[in-house]
């Protein structure tokens, strides 16, 4: 063992040194020797040194990286403290105040990687990758709208290390061919990218699907998001199928029966605008159906992009009860009102809508005391062509990968709703738990998944990674800035 460490730290040394010369910066200094070849190594030589890493990662080798003095937040343990980690072979390796003494006695001491690259995090959190159940990629069949790859780079960019894909594809996620391609095209993307199958054949509210089926071809839960389910008793058969495969199933609750116009609540501002609107009884009506479902069958499910207020208080209720039920928030129904359909028209229409300022506090409440489990984006894309089109006519959604947690900080942290600690559990430990994934924590052997974020840097939102800029916040000031993503040990985003 005593070999292997000193083999182990000699090696380390060694890589920084070389590197260092070979770029002309190894010179004298009153500091340590060690203290600046380190530090030449991050400031100015990592760049490459990440550029090597994402080929690596993406090319199934490894880099090990030494993230120093960062914030390690991490809900799972309650651990908020400095400390540094070490990551190689795509897991965390060691994690604690002294890494090179973590690194001596770990188990995977004595293993080399090809290259070391050590990332400053001072005054950055280290957070677990964060975790979207909610993205639509349009891959395949909308893929002017995103792709699978350009959605997993805006993904990255926002500091998420997997996304759960919804069912609503051309054609939609329905049969094994369709699944098998999107698993096939995500794992060349840096970061993982799962796939949900439809409950319903061609989403059409009447046959189910072959769960089994299709959970052994990669399905993680089912869902025939973008459309509600009218058949109370197909969805109660479907909740039967799920608790015997072990699977969540979610729901989007819109009951056409009492939208007149989709994407604005119907209310003062559908009136000014002389629209008919979407009644929050149109989700209420159906929230109540379905966690009364959930507790009659036990099924885990999760209810998505909770809008209304009176949703929130069913589903405390549910919960109280017994039901296995999670709830969904986006970023723009925690952050807006319906008022901003008059500011940004299109960009402010979506299914379930943005609704009054009491159902928005609602949410607020909703999210403190842990009725609403997890933030996610919903992430629906549009080409600039379908949103510039008249208010009835476009499409509903908006993009939300690159803002996240940047909204999520600007608008539940700053303003003293939630701390950091409870924004990031529900954007990576609470989603892990929903989907049963294996992810979402920080420790020793875990998979080394990890979003660097600065919490106090202010940005302006302008440009996106995402084919798609459908979104209200352009030109926001906003804060809290992902700097790194490292997914399966890899560095698959950068910002600079
Ligand atoms: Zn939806």
């Amino acid at each position: 063992m005593g070999k292997e460490i000193s083999c182990l730290k000699s090696y380390i040394l060694s890589a920084m040194l070389a590197e260092a010369i070979s770029y002309g910066l190894q010179r004298k200094s009153a500091i340590g020797k060690q203290k600046l070849s380190e530090r030449c190594f991050t400031s100015f030589l990592g760049f490459d040194g990440i550029k090597r890493s994402i080929r690596k990662a993406r090319n199934g080798g490894y880099t090990m990286i030494i993230i120093r003095n960062g914030r390690v937040i991490d809900p799972k343990s309650q651990t908020d403290a400095i400390m540094n980690m070490a990551v190689d072979q795509g897991k965390i390796i060691a994690m604690g105040p002294d890494t090179e003494e973590l690194l001596r006695t770990s188990p995977a001491a004595g293993t080399k990687s090809d290259d070391i690259i050590v990332l400053d995090a001072e005054g950055l959190v280290v957070a677990p990758g964060l975790i979207d159940v909610h993205v639509h990629f349009r891959d395949p069949g909308l893929t002017y709208k995103e792709d699978i790859h350009t959605g997993a780079h805006a993904a990255a960019k926002g500091g998420f290390t997997t996304v759960v894909c919804m069912a609503n594809t051309r054609p939609p996620a329905d049969n094994p061919e369709t699944l098998d391609y999107i698993r096939s095209e995500g794992s060349k993307t840096g970061i993982h990218v799962l796939p949900a199958a439809a409950i319903t054949v061609g989403m059409n509210g009447e046959t189910l699907t072959d769960m089994a089926l299709l959970k052994q071809h990669g399905a993680c839960g089912f869902t025939d998001d973008g459309l509600p389910l009218r058949d109370a008793a197909l969805v109660k058969r479907a909740m039967d199928e799920a608790v015997r495969l072990n699977v969540p199933l979610s729901f989007h609750e819109e009951d056409p029966a009492f939208i007149e116009t989709s994407g604005v609540n119907q209310g003062e501002v559908s009136r000014q605008m002389g629209i008919g609107g979407a009644s929050a009884l149109a989700e209420d009506v159906m929230v109540a159906r379905d966690c009364m479902l959930a507790l009659h069958t036990g099924a885990t499910i999760d209810i998505q992009h909770i809008s209304s207020g009176n949703s929130v208080k069913m589903i405390r209720l549910a919960k109280q009860m017994g039901a296995d039920i999670m709830a969904e928030v986006t970023p723009h129904h925690f952050s807006l009102d319906e008022t901003a359909v008059l500011k940004h028209g299109t960009l402010a229409k979506m299914n379930p809508p943005l609704r009054t300022e009491l159902d928005r506090e609602e949410i607020l409440r909703g999210l403190q005391e842990n009725v609403i489990d997890i933030i996610a984006t919903d992430h629906a894309p549009h080409s600039v062509e379908e949103k510039e089109r008249p208010l009835t006519e476009a499409p509903s959604g908006i993009i939300g990968l690159e803002t996240s947690l940047a909204l999520a900080i600007t608008n539940l942290v700053h303003p003293g709703y939630l701390s950091l600690m409870q924004v990031i559990e529900k954007m990576t430990v609470n989603p892990a738990r929903l989907y049963r994934l294996d992810k979402g924590y920080l420790a020793a052997g875990a998979d080394a998944d990890l979003v660097i974020f600065d919490p106090g840097e202010l940005w302006t939102v302008t440009e996106f990674a995402s084919k798609a800029s459908n979104s209200p916040f352009i030109g926001d000031r906003l804060i809290g800035k992902v700097k790194y993503t490292i997914c399966g040990g890899g560095i698959v985003y950068q910002d600079v």
